[in-house]
C-alpha cells in the first residue's frame, strides 16, 4: 500500500504544478514535463516505465511521489464489451469505472466519490455511504486505467473518448477535485479530452449549478430528476428537501441561458415501475419543464434492476407512452434501451462493491 500521507500523487498535478514541483527537487523544467507528458500521454503509471528519465530520479521520485495510486481489484466484462472495473484507493476503499464501447466514439463513466452521502432510494451507491470524495489524481486515474485496458499502454484511442461523471458519488460535493481533473485531462501535451467532451450528472446540488454557469470552459451538465412533483422526489432523491423543484428549475433556467453552440444540457429520468411511469406523471413533468421555459432533452432511462432495492423497470411500453406524452408536449426525449452499457445508466447507477449481476468477472 502507498503511504500517500509521505507521497504526492503527481497524476493529480497540471503540468503547471508538476513543472513547479520537479523545479523545487533542484531538476530542470523540462523533466516537469517530460513527467507530465510520460503520465498523462503516454499513460504510463510507474516511474520505472520512464526509462527516458534518469536512474537516480526516477529512484528520488519512488520516494517522494507517485506515478499512480488506484489498484484494479476486478475487472467485469458484459455481453456488449462493456467493461467494469473495481479499483481500490491507497486507503483500501471502493472505486468504480466503466468502459462503454460505443460505435462512434467510446465512452468512459468516472466516479467522483467511493460511496456517495446522498440517499437516492433507487441507487445502490446510496447504500455505502460516504466514505470519501476522490482526489483530482484519483479521478483522472481511472480514464488513464479504462483507456490503458481498452486500447493498450499509451495507444491513441481510434475514435476519440467521451466522459461522463455518472459514477459513484455526487460529482457537485467534489466540485473543486472534479474541475480540476477536467482542466488537467483537458490538456493538449496530456490526455487532451476537452470539456465539452465530458457530461457530469448531478442530483441537484443547485450552488455548484449555478458556478458552473459562470465557467466558460466547462463540462456539459446532466440533471438526474426522477420525479416530477417534490412530494415524490423528497423521497426518491431526498436532496430536493433541501433544494426542491422550483430552486432546482430556476438554476437549471440560469444555465440553460448560459449554453453555448456544442454544449450539451440534459434531464436524466430513471424510469420506476408503477413509481413515476404514469400518464400523469408525464404530463406533469412536460408541465413542469414547460413553466420553467426548460429546452434541454429528458432521456429516459429504464431502472436497472438490482437487489435490495424495492423497485422495477418501467416495462418498454409504458417508456414509449411516456416518451410520446411529452414529445406531445413539445419536450424532446430519447430513451436510452437497457443493455449491457445501462449499467452506469442514471447518476450513480454502479452497483455496491460486490454486485456483479449479467457480467463475466474477467482476470487482471
Ligand atoms: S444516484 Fe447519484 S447522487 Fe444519488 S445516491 Fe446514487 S450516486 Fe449518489
Amino acid at each position: 500500500m502507498i503511504e500517500m500521507d509521505k507521497r504526492i500523487n503527481l497524476t493529480g498535478l497540471s503540468q503547471a504544478e508538476l513543472v513547479s514541483f520537479i523545479e523545487q527537487t533542484g531538476e530542470p523544467a523540462y523533466r516537469g514535463r517530460q513527467i507530465f507528458a510520460a503520465l498523462q500521454h503516454r499513460r504510463l503509471q510507474s516511474f520505472a516505465d520512464m526509462s527516458d528519465l534518469p536512474r537516480a530520479l526516477r529512484e528520488r521520485l519512488n520516494e517522494t511521489a507517485a506515478a499512480s495510486t488506484l489498484t484494479v481489484e476486478s475487472r467485469y466484462l458484459s455481453e456488449d464489451g462493456t467493461r467494469r472495473f473495481l479499483m481500490k484507493t491507497y486507503d483500501n476503499l471502493p472505486v468504480e469505472t466503466v468502459f462503454i464501447p460505443e460505435e462512434r466514439r467510446d465512452t468512459i463513466c468516472f466516479s467522483s466519490q467511493s460511496g456517495c452521502p446522498l440517499q437516492c432510494t433507487f441507487c445502490l451507491t446510496a447504500q455505502l455511504g460516504l466514505l470519501r470524495s476522490l482526489t483530482p489524481g484519483e479521478i483522472v486515474e481511472q480514464v488513464i486505467i479504462a483507456l490503458n485496458d481498452a486500447y493498450g499502454l499509451g495507444e491513441k484511442p481510434p475514435r476519440g473518448t467521451n466522459l461522463v461523471g455518472m459514477g459513484a458519488g455526487e460529482p457537485f460535493l467534489n466540485f473543486d477535485s472534479l474541475m480540476k481533473a477536467v482542466r488537467i485531462m483537458a490538456d493538449p501535451q496530456g490526455l487532451f479530452i476537452v470539456p465539452h467532451r465530458i457530461t457530469v450528472s448531478t442530483a441537484g446540488v443547485v450552488p455548484r449549478i449555478r458556478e458552473l454557469a459562470a465557467i466558460p470552459d466547462r463540462p456539459n451538465l446532466a440533471i438526474s430528476l426522477a420525479a416530477p412533483t417534490d412530494e415524490l422526489r423528497d423521497e426518491l432523491m431526498p436532496i430536493n428537501k433541501k433544494w426542491p423543484l422550483e430552486e432546482l428549475l430556476g438554476a437549471c433556467r440560469e444555465f440553460e441561458r448560459t449554453l453555448k453552440p456544442g454544449e450539451r444540457f440534459t434531464f436524466e429520468y430513471v424510469m420506476l415501475d408503477g413509481v413515476n411511469d404514469s400518464d400523469e406523471q408525464a404530463r406533469q413533468l412536460a408541465n413542469l419543464l414547460n413553466r420553467h421555459e426548460l429546452h434541454a432533452r429528458v432521456n429516459l432511462i429504464p431502472h436497472n434492476q438490482a437487489d435490495p432495492l424495492p423497485y422495477q423497470p418501467s416495462p418498454a411500453t409504458r417508456v414509449e407512452m411516456f416518451k410520446s406524452i411529452l414529445e406531445s408536449k413539445g419536450i424532446r426525449s430519447f430513451v436510452r434501451r437497457p443493455r449491457g452499457r445501462d449499467i452506469f445508466a442514471a447518476c450513480g447507477q454502479l452497483a455496491a462493491v460486490t454486485q456483479n449481476v449479467g457480467l463475466r468477472v474477467v482476470e487482471v
